[in-house]
């Protein structure tokens, strides 16, 4: 379950030590130091988790969660404050802001890694390695399999994404540029028409069992996985 997790932490060596622990478990951690840095790297490309320090000179970590719950295009961000303090209406105020977690300073990269997989899981759960089934079309993230009718259906690595993100999904309809946030995590680099394609050779890979038919294009919307194609 490897994420892209953007960590927004002023103190070097913490910042260090955080980490090299996310990366050793494989999770590919993007730096920022201050609430502003962060906010320049959302704009360019979506994190899957955000990891924020409440303690941040400039904007607070707490303003900034509040700012990332605000804004349509991030407001799904899965969120965990890491703070110093662990007074309860701290913590209140932590989720009131929209946190999804909160971790209390000193922990352990265990625990940490333990609260990231649980907030995954919730908030994201195409970030999971949980199997996901609909409609006969089984998708195993953890041996990166898609069953049609229990026939193996082959799928490239974009195609493998973009299905297990409609699967966790499903039923609700995504435009382009919010595929693009999601699935490629990019949404300024990478054309809507990039999509398009994939959607089709998604729809390709499905055929033999037929569930190419799941996929519904939502004209002028954007595209919507169903369980009941029309
Ligand atoms: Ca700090």
């Amino acid at each position: 379950m490897p994420a892209n997790i953007l960590l927004v932490e002023d103190e070097p060596a913490i910042q260090e030590l955080i980490a090299v622990n996310l990366e050793h478990a494989g999770h590919h951690v993007i730096r920022a130091k201050d609430a502003e840095g962060a906010l320049g790297i959302v704009r360019n490309a979506l994190p899957d988790l955000l990891l924020i320090d409440w303690m941040l000179p400039g904007i607070s970590g707490v303003a900034l969660a509040r700012q990332m719950r605000q804004e349509d295009r991030t407001k799904a961000i899965p969120i965990i404050l890491l703070t110093a303090r662990s007074a309860e209406s701290d913590k209140v105020a932590g989720l009131e802001a929209g946190a999804d977690d909160y971790v209390t300073k000193p922990f352990s990269p265990r625990e940490l890694l333990a609260r990231i997989k649980a907030v995954l899981r919730r908030r994201a759960p195409q970030m999971t390695d949980d199997p996901v089934e609909m409609g006969g079309l089984r998708l195993e993230p953890e041996t990166h399999r898609v069953f049609g009718a229990k026939r193996t259906l082959e799928l490239g690595p974009t195609e493998f994404r973009l299905l297990h993100f409609l699967m966790t999904h499903a039923e609700r309809v995504h435009s382009r540029a919010q595929l693009l946030d999601h699935v490629w995590g990019d949404h300024v680099f990478v054309e809507e028409r990039t999509v398009d394609v994939h959607i089709r050779r998604l729809r390709k890979a499905l055929e033999p069992s037929g569930h190419d038919r799941l996929i519904e294009t939502v004209r002028g919307s954007g595209y919507r996985l169903t369980a009941s194609p029309a």
